[in-house]
C-alpha cells in the first residue's frame, strides 16, 4: 500500500509517499512560498535534490505540481497518480470532537471547519490542503490525523483553567495540547525498544523543536501536556514565550499602547530565545555564541533547560513516579548540552545522565543515555510514519 502524506501550512505543503511495505519512505519534498514571489518545489529522491522555481497561486497548484514530480518519469517515484492507495493529512485542532485519526468525509471536513477558531492560522491550510487533495486525487480515500487528538485523554483536572466556567462550555477555553502524534510515536517507540507494554510505563516525553512542549503518559494515555489552549503555553521556544503571568500582556498591552494583534505578535514572535537572546531564535546559534562567552546566550540556554527541568519534576509528580523520559525533535535529537542540564540535580529521582553515551547521541541517532534508575533515551519523530500507518489502518478496514 502506498500512502501519500500531506501536512499542509498557510504558504508551504510538505509531502512524503512512503510504501507500507518495509514503511519505506519512496520520495518526500516541500512546496513553499505559495502565493507570494519566488514559489517553488523542492523534492527528493533518495540523495538527489532537486529545486523547481515555479509561480504557484495555490494549495491547488502545489498539490498539482507535488503529483508531477511524484510521478516523473526521472525524479518520481511512482508512474501515476492512480498507485497512491490513500492520503493522510496532518490537521492540527481536532478541538473536543476528535480523539483519534479518522476517514475524511464532508461531516469530517464541516468539523475542522468548526474547529477554526481554536487555530485561526493552522486549520484553515490543513483544509485547503484536504480540498486540493480531494480535488486532484478525486475518490482517493483520505484521513486526517489530529495533532490534538492523543490529549484528549487529559482528565479535566488538568485540562481545565481557572476560569469562569462558562468559557470553556461557551467558547470552549481550556487546555488542548499540540504535538500529539510526535508525542505519541515516541512513547510508543519507547515501549517498544524497551521490550515493555506501554501500558506498564509512567513516560515524559520532551518534543524541543522550533515549537516545543512535553507531555505525561501515563499507560500509554496522555494525562498532561505544557501546550494549552493554544501553542504557546509552556515551555519556552523559539520565538514563543510560553507560561507567563497573564498580567503581563495586559500589562504591555496599555504601557506600550498595543493593539491585541501586536501582543500576539510580540508573544508568538519576539519573545522565547530570539526575545532573551537577541541573537537568533536557533539553539545552534545560542549554543554558539554561548560558547564565545556571550552572557545573554547562556542565560536563555539556561532558561530553557530550567523550564525543562521544571515539568520533569511536575509530572513525575502528576504520574506518582517516572520509568522513561524521552528527548525529541531538533534539539532533543541533537543537543547533549540542553538533554544534559535539564537533567542536571534529579539524581535525586533516579535522573542520571552517562556523560559520553550523550554526547555521542545525534543527527538521528536512537537510544539511552542514562545510567540511572529511570532511561532517558533519545528517539527521534516521525509524525509521517504515524500518519501513513493511522491512515492504511483506517483505509485496510474500510
Ligand atoms: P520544527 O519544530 O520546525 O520541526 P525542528 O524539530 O527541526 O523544528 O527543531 C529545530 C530546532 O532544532 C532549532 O532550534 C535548531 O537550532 C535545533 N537544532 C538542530 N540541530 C541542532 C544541533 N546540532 N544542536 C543544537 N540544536 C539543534
Amino acid at each position: 500500500m502506498k500512502i501519500l502524506v500531506l501536512n499542509s501550512g498557510s504558504s508551504s505543503v510538505k509531502y512524503q509517499v512512503l510504501d507500507m511495505e518495509g514503511e519505506q519512505v519512496l520520495a518526500r519534498g516541500i512546496v513553499e512560498r505559495i502565493g507570494l514571489a519566488g514559489s517553488r518545489l523542492k523534492h527528493r529522491k533518495g540523495d538527489r535534490e532537486l529545486v523547481v522555481e515555479e509561480e504557484i497561486k495555490n494549495h491547488s497548484g502545489a498539490i498539482e505540481l507535488i503529483l508531477k514530480y511524484l510521478t516523473h518519469p526521472e525524479h518520481g517515484a511512482i508512474k501515476n497518480p492512480e498507485e497512491i492507495d490513500a492520503v493522510g493529512h496532518r490537521v492540527v485542532h481536532g478541538g473536543e470532537k476528535f480523539s483519534g485519526s479518522v476517514l475524511i468525509t464532508d461531516e469530517v471536513i464541516e468539523s475542522i471547519r468548526e474547529c477554526i477558531p481554536l487555530a485561526p492560522l493552522h486549520n484553515p491550510a490543513n483544509l485547503a490542503g484536504i480540498l486540493a487533495a480531494r480535488e486532484k486525487l478525486p475518490g482517493k480515500p483520505m484521513v486526517a490525523v489530529f495533532d490534538t487528538a492523543f490529549h484528549q485523554t487529559m482528565p479535566p483536572h488538568s485540562y481545565m483553567y481557572a476560569l469562569p466556567y462558562d468559557l470553556y462550555r461557551e467558547r470552549k477555553i481550556r487546555r488542548y495540547g499540540f504535538h500529539g502524534t510526535s508525542h505519541r510515536y515516541v512513547s510508543q517507540r519507547a515501549a517498544s525498544l524497551l521490550g515493555t507494554s506501554k501500558e506498564k510505563l509512567k513516560i515524559i516525553t520532551a518534543h524541543l523543536g522550533n515549537g516545543a512542549s512535553m507531555c505525561a503518559v501515563l499507560g500509554g494515555k496522555s494525562v498532561d501536556t505544557t501546550m494549552g489552549y493554544t501553542p504557546l503555553e509552556g515551555l519556552y521556544m523559539g520565538t514563543r514565550c510560553g507560561d507567563l503571568d497573564p498580567a503581563v500582556p495586559l500589562a504591555i498591552q496599555n504601557q506600550m499602547k498595543l493593539t491585541p494583534p501586536e501582543v500576539d505578535h510580540l508573544l508568538n514572535k519576539r519573545s522565547g530565545m530570539l526575545g532573551v537572546s537577541g541573537i537568533s531564535s536557533d539553539m545552534r546559534d545560542l549554543e554558539e555564541a554561548a560558547e564565545k562567552g556571550n552572557q545573554r546566550a547562556t542565560l536563555a540556554l539556561k532558561m530553557y533547560a530550567y523550564k525543562v527541568k521544571k515539568y520533569i519534576g511536575a509530572y513525575a509528580a502528576a504520574m506518582g513516579g517516572l520509568d522513561v523520559l524521552v528527548f525529541t525533535a531538533g534539539i532533543g535529537e541533537n543537543s547533549p548540552l540542553i538533554r544534559e542540564w535539564s537533567c542536571e540535580g534529579l539524581e535525586f529521582m533516579g535522573i542520571e545522565i552517562d556523560t559520553e553515551k550523550n554526547r555521542e547521541m545525534v543527527r538521528g541517532r536512537e537510544g539511552i543515555i542514562s545510567k540511572g534508575k529511570v532511561k532517558v533515551m533519545v528517539i527521534p519523530t516521525n509524525e509521517e510514519l504515524v500518519i501513513a500507518r493511522d491512515t492504511a489502518e483506517i483505509v485496510s478496514s474500510l
